[in-house]
């Protein structure tokens, strides 16, 4: 069964800020994020990297700006992006001027080392006046020294009190244009430190395990901190920090915002049953490459790949379109009823030609054009199974009579 956004709480309404054409908090759908791993002065790269991650997902993508020349590739990457860019800075506060220059949609600022006031205060003013959003992206690992002597280490607290002394130079120029991360890679802290921000700052909250590492782990750890959050209804906005190819967070952010119901689906939900004993084909080479065709297509579109016809179409009713084997023969199956029965080695191609023909044709046409006799022929492959591995592969005729048998004597 899917989980609707209504079986989460209700999400924490946050002020509503703009990145370029993103909106971040309040009602905006919770957007995804993610970071080019180029260098931004290559300004061919980095635009792949970009529309790379926007045709996977991200809504807003960041850049680092660490030097002059990644200040005049961003001048050039922010007019030809397809999805809004946010500069990251550290350290250097004429970076931060040099990316307002190059026209970005917004800064994200690390207050553990991007220190003096007058300096976080030029930076805030500037971006007011260009109606520029700013991040203020506190990090655990890189939190100001003072404030982690003060409360004996980067604990939520000291998370919270970062941003909030920055967020207060802020206000001293009157900017109000911010949202705020409090990340860590301790998935512990970080919730913990979400949880209290939420309750402290009505800004939109930018959720994420930092350094969280390789695949799977990274993912792992990601998708608890995030999720656990997002159920409880905090955050508006998400990136996943994984050592890997940023195209997998991107994936990553949105695949978790469509399980959770919170973003519609856009591409492909491939479920497939994990496999047992009654398994009438290798369920995970066949999930793996009808995974692989069917993502080509970039169809919004459920899809089960079952690895028996006992159970299968039944489990996978809620899928719009489906396979299930038995008896070298795969059960294609459209919410649940059998519309075709295939050839074993045939059961991807048939997945992919039906999903192309139910995107043009739509799911009760499909139903309408079913192979008249598909029903009975599949049924009889069930029985055969049954009989195979059912109830009769226990003998329980002759056990219930053994057992009958001993009661009466
Ligand atoms: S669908 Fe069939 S093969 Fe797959 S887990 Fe269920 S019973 Fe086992």
């Amino acid at each position: 069964m899917d989980v609707s956004a209504n079986s989460l709480t209700a999400r924490r309404l946050t002020r509503q800020i703009a990145v370029g054409s993103v909106k971040v908090g309040g009602d905006a759908p919770i957007s995804v994020q993610s970071m080019t791993t180029t260098k931004t002065a290559d300004v061919e790269g980095t635009l792949e990297q970009i529309y790379a991650l926007a045709a996977n997902g991200a809504d807003i993508v960041r850049c680092t700006c660490n030097e002059q020349a990644a200040a005049e590739g961003l001048a050039q990457i922010v007019p030809r992006s397809p999805v809004p860019i946010v500069a990251d800075i550290h350290f250097h506060v004429e970076m931060a001027l040099a990316a307002l220059e190059a026209g970005v949609n917004g800064l994200r600022l690390n207050p553990g080392n991007l220190r003096k006031p007058e300096e976080i205060k030029l930076v805030a003013s500037e971006a007011k006046d260009r109606g520029v959003p700013i991040r203020i992206g506190v990090n655990a690992g890189s939190l100001h020294p003072d404030i982690y002597e003060k409360f004996g280490g980067a604990t939520p607290e000291a998370l919270v009190e970062s941003a909030r002394i920055e967020l207060a130079y802020f206000e001293e120029v009157d900017f109000h244009d911010v949202k705020i991360s409090v990340k860590a890679s301790s998935v512990a802290t970080m919730i913990g430190a979400y949880r209290l921000a939420s309750a402290t700052f009505d800004h939109p909250l930018h959720l994420g395990v930092t350094e969280a590492g390789p695949l799977p782990g990274g993912l792992l750890k990601g998708t608890a901190g995030i999720a656990t959050l997002l159920a409880e209804g905090i955050g508006d906005t998400l990136r996943y920090s994984l050592t890997a190819d940023p195209v997998e967070e991107a994936r990553a952010g949105r695949q978790l915002l469509e399980s959770l119901g919170l973003r519609e689906r856009k591409g492909l939900d491939l479920i497939a049953c994990p496999s047992c004993g009654r398994a009438e084909v290798d369920v995970i080479k066949i999930a793996n490459e009808a995974q692989a065709a069917l993502s080509e297509l970039n169809l919004p579109i459920q899809v089960a790949v079952m690895g028996c016809v006992v159970n299968g179409p039944g489990e996978a009713r809620h899928a719009d379109l489906g396979i299930a084997a038995g008896k070298k023969r795969g059960h294609l199956f459209i919410q649940g009823q059998i519309v075709r029965v295939v050839p074993e080695d045939e059961m991807v191609a048939a997945l992919v030609d039906e999903a192309k023909k139910i995107a043009a044709e739509g799911v009760e046409a499909r139903l309408r054009a079913k192979d008249a006799g598909a029903e009975a022929e599949a049924a009889a492959d069930r029985a055969l199974l049954l009989d195979d591995k059912g109830l009769d592969a226990n003998h329980a005729s002759e056990r219930i009579e053994r057992i009958r048998h001993r009661a009466e004597h």
